[in-house]
């Protein structure tokens, strides 16, 4: 029988699937070949069964370095069920039955051995690895080597070390479902991996809709409760950027939602309440509750609780911070929506990912607006400065943090389709026919745009910025000195609009040639401009209490004869896809 052959016949016997998924054959030959892998694939896309075939078809032993203890049981749990001899060594075992699972194993009637990365430091450990044929050593959520990820943890550091002190050197597999270039070279580095077969894939989820909505502040709840109400029969997760917001929001969809249904179906009373209800009273007293908040802060019974209505369907709605999700499983989420834009794509798509589980059509909306852009950088540069960092490190984490924020903003910008974005972003290329729309569709493919030139826009602003540092007599002369390091956006924009107010006039802002220039222009629009232009890199804001707007690397070209610049705004939307409407 052929590697490929077995292969199919081990995932038939011991999964009961029919094929592989993406990506998973090509990972299963390379490691049954004995060559290093490198394997990236999102969480749910099945990276276990690809070292757990191999293990089953390989001689010898394999051993599988996991971070969460309290994951292994279920692990191994799972494997002998499906007839697979599996154990693991874990601290929370007694010596007796550590004993037991190193035997079985040392007799070959174990072929996959779970263990945390500590443990492979012990002699004990060791000292059996030496005597025992390793086959292959598979590594999930390989990322926690870098420190350039998220979830850091130095012990991941000797993995590298225990498979060189390995007699024989096995094949090694690392598995991970993070997206950045340099944690996967931190990954092939610290691990040692000889020339591992790369592969990238899985991350297109073909059963989401994704849709990007730009809304004020303001709107945001209403929507949600809107959403929320012409979808009584779905079960969905609302994120909110902070504790207090998911406390609110809860409340208010509790409130308003059963109101905005009973006005759809007609049975509104005089008074605008539902027919049957006292005035005044926006909701029964004993009616179910529509919506729960989930965060943190919470007491952990309440969490609890929250959590378990939300799982059996009791409360349709959790309202709550990025603390909600790992290791909840519920595979019938039909929509996620983000009431803020969240830090990284990465953040987005793991929390946007657990809708559809089940590979029903779902839906995946992100609201956001300027604001939670300038939020999102506040916050960046605060998150670091309680931790002990040289200057230097602070600088280079805020730097990969905004990196990664660029990306996020790139996505809410962005007038091509999501699915390819988001694809494009974690490094696989899914090739569709020229023209063709996305599988799962997304707003992007169902609007067409309407791309509006604002060079001009472009170049007053840019203008304003230079003109707004200096000061200037009453005849518009600039006097001789620069006399401030600049403006926040909001006056920037003030001055361009020729506002009247206070601040603007008693700083002789009027004065500056700048003062009034784009009269004719929305406001909204020359806000999104000089946003862009952020992003763009023509400007930057210096963060701080007083954020302020500069030049960035690309602010020369603002200047050049054939500047030209465009945003795009979606002109029509067709429809909505995915049936999760
Ligand atoms: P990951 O480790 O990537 O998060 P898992 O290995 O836990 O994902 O797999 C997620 C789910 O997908 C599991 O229920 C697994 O049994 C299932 N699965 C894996 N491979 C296949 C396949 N080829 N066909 C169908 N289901 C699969």
């Amino acid at each position: 029988m052929t590697d490929n052959a077995a292969a199919l016949g081990a995932l038939k016997r011991y999964f009961g699937y029919d094929s592989f998924r993406p990506g998973q054959q090509g990972v299963v030959d390379a490691l049954l070949a004995g060559r290093d892998v490198l394997a990236v694939m999102p969480t749910g896309a099945g990276k276990s069964v690809c070292y757990q075939i191999p293990a089953m078809l390989l001689p010898g032993l394999t051993i599988v370095v996991s971070p969460l203890i309290s994951l292994m049981r279920d692990q191994v749990d799972g494997l002998n069920d499906a007839g697979i001899p599996a154990a693991y060594i874990n601290t929370t075992q007694s010596l007796d039955e550590q004993d037991m699972a190193f035997a079985e194993a040392a007799a070959g009637r174990v072929r996959l051995l779970y263990v945390a990365p500590e443990r492979l430091e012990t002699d004990r450990f060791r000292a059996f690895a030496a005597r025992t044929p390793v086959t292959l050593v598979a590594v999930d959520e390989a990322h926690c080597v870098s420190q350039w990820g998220q979830d850091f943890r130095s012990s991941y550091l000797g993995i590298g070390e225990f498979i060189a002190s390995l007699p024989h050197r096995p094949a090694v597999g690392a598995f991970t479902a993070t997206a950045t270039e340099r944690v996967r070279a931190d990954i092939v580095h610290l691990l040692g991996l000889r020339d591992p077969a790369v592969t990238v894939t899985g991350f297109d989820r073909e059963n989401l809709f994704f849709d990007v909505i730009k809304l004020e502040t303001k709107y945001k709840a209403g929507w949600v409760a809107r959403y929320v109400a012409e979808h009584p029969d779905e079960s969905g997760i609302v994120y909110c950027a902070t504790r207090k917001e998911t406390e609110a929001l809860a409340e208010s969809l509790n409130r308003t939602v059963p109101v905005l249904r009973a006005a759809s179906s007609g049975t509104m009373g005089a008074a605008g309440t539902p027919a049957g209800m006292p005035t005044g009273a926006s909701q029964p007293a004993d009616a179910a509750p529509i919506a729960v908040a989930y965060h943190g802060g919470m007491a952990p019974e309440d969490r609890g609780r929250a959590q378990r209505d939300f799982v059996t369907d009791a409360v349709p709605v959790v309202v709550a911070t990025n603390a909600f999700g790992m290791g909840i499983d519920k595979s019938n989420v039909r929509y996620v929506i983000h009431h803020n834009m969240p830090e990284s794509i990465e953040a987005y798509y793991q929390e946007a990912g657990r809708a559809g589980r089940d590979g029903e059509p779902s839906r995946c909306t992100l609201l956001w607006n300027e604001s939670d852009i300038v939020t999102r950088r506040r916050l960046l540069d605060n998150d670091y400065e309680n931790e002990r960092l040289t200057p230097e490190e602070r600088e280079t984490v805020r730097m990969s943090r905004r990196r990664l924020l660029d990306g996020m903003i790139g996505y809410c910008r962005t007038a091509d389709c999501l699915h390819t974005y988001v694809t494009r972003y974690f490094g696989e290329t899914v090739e569709r026919p020229a023209g063709t729309k996305c599988a799962g569709g997304c707003t992007n493919c169902l609007s067409t745009f309407e791309t509006i030139d604002v060079s001009d826009v472009a170049r007053a602003v840019s203008r304003c910025v230079h003109d707004v540092m200096l000061d200037y007599d009453d005849a518009g002369r600039p006097t001789p000195m620069p006399v401030r390091s600049g403006l926040g956006s909001g006056k920037i924009v003030a001055v361009l609009r020729g506002s009247r107010a206070q601040d603007v006039l008693s700083r002789g802002l009027d004065r500056c040639p700048s003062y009034g220039r784009l009269r004719e222009t929305p406001e909204a629009r020359v806000r999104d401009v000089l946003s862009q232009m952020v992003t763009d890199g023509f400007l930057t804001i210096t963060e701080g209490r007083m954020p302020i707007v500069g030049f960035g690397p690309r602010a020369a070209e603002t200047v050049a004869p054939d500047f030209h610049y465009e945003i795009k705004r979606i002109e029509r939307r067709r429809g909505s896809g995915a049936g999760a409407t």
